[in-house]
């Protein structure tokens, strides 16, 4: 047969012309960066698997939806592959509900390992990048990511040799999996094609997988969402997925991203942190963010007071919407709150210290120590300040608006019904002084303790915001509940001693055998495990941050000058056995001037995940250290202050470290979005709409558009203005 001319340049030409798959892999791959050290680049070298499921860890991609771990795309020993989806639970027969794990959909499978390679999360477009060998028979480049602006996408493209990239065609899977209440599928949609490379004998295949999940957290899922969604994603293809990725990342950037001039590794550190915060909460409905986010299964993805302390705040200055949806979580598990109350015979609601699905206790109530011997955990019978915490977190959210609508809102009961807990909670002595017995406070070494100064100021504090709140408008009957509250938070010991000029830890804590912790070893160290469980509870050795935990929470009602003495004393005696402590302290620190000292605690803090100083990163990353390092740099040391709604100005008190040049933040304060450039001795304010500053104590300055150097010695605002 012979071909016309005619026909023979258009088989050419269409043999030629790219198709839509290989257009597609291309253009995500020509976004590769190129993997420099940068601060927006967290580079894992390839090397020996040592750390390996702590890099999975780190290397986590989410959406606030789901969460995938950076395992890698084939299957083996080199890899645990895991999806967690947000806030739903598997109902399990042998213990308390856990955060539910789906199938991976990033495996490929592989003919041999090709080794993990080096791989790249590319903080600024929130993309996992993987590259094995430079090119030819040997080599692997992957790119995913979960989609930010489409949650419950997740997109995957690959192209490899033949020789490691053992692909079926193109295929379809649909999986439903059942969680405690609700429920999620998953539906993956995969096109490969095989094509030459450019070596002899190098056939490769080229892959581009879309997952999309359609989660459910108190019904069926329905097949039809998740399609829906599917649909649209492989409309879009993942070149334009990938656009629209960087986009949002950009724009969560913009109003989030933090930079230390002179400090680069701390800058990746501190991005890190905020990627990993970030793309674990969702930003609509309700919002679960457990302790270890979605980067893990320990602590078996309950939501304790990490979420609403740790991460809120970060939530609440960048993207008041997720700080909003976590709320959320909690205002739905209200009824859930009351009844535990009234199961006790108490007042108002009582939140539990772990939460899961429905909001009843979840924490478990033996476990077993390191003897192999059974324990009984009474965190969730005693650990009580979550209920302050949670009525904390409602009110900061607010501080950082500016706006009451939430709280005289859906957000009310949240202090109202706290308070009322804490009123019926507190027993009065024959002195009329009031006590709240038997918690736990934030040291969990000492167990069944009265007047644990933490609790009870956070009580009182409780009790005090509910009755500003209620006086600003409720009903004569409420406005003299507020008026019985306003007594009660007065009457309650709050543990200061005056003759000792500091707080005392709980009742009886001065009498414990006095140790310091340099005795143990330097911090962090466990010293329940060396101790014993019985031993450490007899001495004044505290696992954490917790009278202090008060000065970083709700410094505005501690009394002046006990911050020094506080820190001075509890300090030698704080093993810092929980990752949430030393950034507590680096933030505190830093508030006082002490910044030699701020400083290595805030290394402390970056090494828990970074290095797995405490060896536990590997069941996913400890979401309240990354949220107390965001914490430490914002409250501590551009001493950010945001305590009041109705607060007329940013409050700002820097403490630069020498070796840093700046401290760059960009936050959103009451609306505006503000970027500072803070150093010693003055702060750069940059805002699109004009806002009052004050620095350092002084009188509030106007700055207006596009902003100003701000001083100590600034023109203070005139009166008129
Ligand atoms: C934690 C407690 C928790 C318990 C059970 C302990 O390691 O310190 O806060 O309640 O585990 O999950
Ligand atoms: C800490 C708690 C924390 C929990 C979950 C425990 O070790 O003591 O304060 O809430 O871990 O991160």
């Amino acid at each position: 047969m012979t071909i016309s001319p005619r026909a023979e340049r258009r088989a050419g030409v269409e043999a030629a012309e790219p198709s839509r798959l290989e257009r597609e892999v291309a253009g995500v791959f020509a976004e590769q960066p190129a993997a420099e050290p940068s601060p927006w680049l967290f580079i894992v070298p390839s090397g020996p698997p040592s750390m390996s499921r702590v890099y999975e860890s780190l290397l986590t991609v989410a959406d606030g939806v789901t969460g995938t771990r950076g395992s890698l795309e084939e299957d083996g020993p080199d890899a645990n592959p895991s999806t967690f989806v947000s806030g739903v639970y598997d109902l399990r027969y042998d213990g308390p509900e856990a955060l539910l794990a789906v199938p991976s959909w990033t495996t490929l499978s592989t003919g041999r390992s090709p080794g993990a390679g080096q791989r790249v999360l590319d903080l600024r477009s929130g993309v996992l990048w993987r590259l094995v060998g430079a090119d030819g028979t040997d080599s692997l480049r992957c790119a995913r990511w979960a989609c930010l602006a489409r949650p419950g996408t997740t997109v995957l493209v690959a192209e490899g040799s033949s020789m490691i990239l053992k692909v079926p065609a193109s295929e379809e899977v649909v999986e439903d999996r059942v969680g405690y209440g609700g429920g999620v599928i998953r539906l993956i949609d995969t096109n490969t094609e095989e094509h030459l490379g450019t070596g002899e004998g190098d056939r490769r295949f080229r892959v581009a997988r879309i997952a999309s999940f359609e989660v459910a957290k108190s019904r069926a899922p329905h097949l039809a969402r998740a399609s829906t969604r599917q649909q649209a994603a492989r409309r879009a293809g993942p070149a334009d997925l990938f656009a629209e990725q960087r986009a949002a990342w950009d724009s969560r950037w913009d109003e989030a991203d933090v930079e230390v001039l002179g400090d680069e590794e701390l800058t990746l550190a501190a991005r890190l942190a905020l990627f990993h915060l970030i793309s674990c909460v969702a930003d609509r409905g309700e919002a679960a963010v457990g302790a270890r986010g979605l980067s893990g299964p320990s602590y078996a993805g309950h939501v304790f007071w990490d979420a609403d302390v740790f991460v809120l705040p970060t939530m609440a200055a960048t993207h008041p919407r997720a700080a909003r949806a976590m709320l959320e979580y909690r205002i739905r598990r209200l009824p859930s709150a009351m009844q535990a109350a009234s199961g006790r015979g108490l007042a108002g609601a009582r939140f539990p210290w772990e939460s899961a699905h429905d909001g009843r206790d979840v924490t478990p109530r033996s476990g077993v120590d390191e003897h192999g011997e059974t324990v009984p955990i009474l965190t969730g019978e005693q650990e009580e300040h979550i209920t302050a915490d949670v009525a904390w977190a409602a009110w900061r959210l607010a501080s950082w608006t500016g706006r009451w609508r939430f709280l005289e809102g859906p957000g009310r009961p949240l202090l109202v019904e706290t308070a009322r807990y804490w009123a019926s909670r507190i027993r009065h002595d024959r002195a009329g002084v009031g006590h709240i017995e038997k918690v736990i406070g934030p040291d969990e070494y000492h167990e069944s303790v009265d007047d644990n100064a933490f609790t009870n100021q956070m009580a009182a504090w409780n009790l005090s915001r509910a009755a500003e709140l209620v006086e600003r408008a409720g009903s004569s009957k409420e406005i003299e509940e507020a008026g019985q509250w306003r007594s009660l938070a007065h009457t309650l010991s709050d543990g200061y001693d005056p003759r000792k000029g500091r707080h005392v830890q709980f009742a009886g804590y001065d009498e414990l055998q006095p140790i310091f912790v340099s005795e143990l070893g330097p911090v962090p160290v466990a010293a329940d495990l060396l101790l014993g469980h019985e031993g450490v509870a007899r001495t004044q050795i505290i696992k954490q941050a917790d009278v202090l935990m008060a000065h970083h929470m709700i410094p505005e009602v501690l009394r002046p000058g006990t911050l020094e003495r506080d820190l001075d004393f509890y300090m030698l005696r704080t093993a810092h056995g929980s990752s949430l402590s030393p950034a507590v302290h680096a933030s505190l620190l830093a508030r006082e001037g002490r910044l030699a000292e701020a400083l290595s605690f805030l290394d402390i803090a970056q090494s828990i995940d970074l290095d797995d100083a405490t060896g536990t990163a590997a069941g996913g990353l400890h979401m309240a250290t990354l949220g107390g390092l965001w914490q430490a740099l914002v409250f501590g040391f551009a001493g950010v202050d945001v305590r009041h709604p109705d607060t007329d100005a940013l409050s700002l008190d820097p403490h630069i470290p020498g070796q840093w040049r700046e401290l760059r933040i960009n936050l959103r304060w009451h609306g505006h979005l503000v970027r500072l450039r803070c150093r010693s001795d003055a702060v750069h304010v940059a805002c699109a709409t004009p806002l009052r500053v004050r620095l350092s104590g002084g009188l509030p300055v106007l700055v207006t558009p596009p902003g100003a150097w701000v001083e100590p010695d600034s023109r203070p605002l005139s009166l008129e203005l």
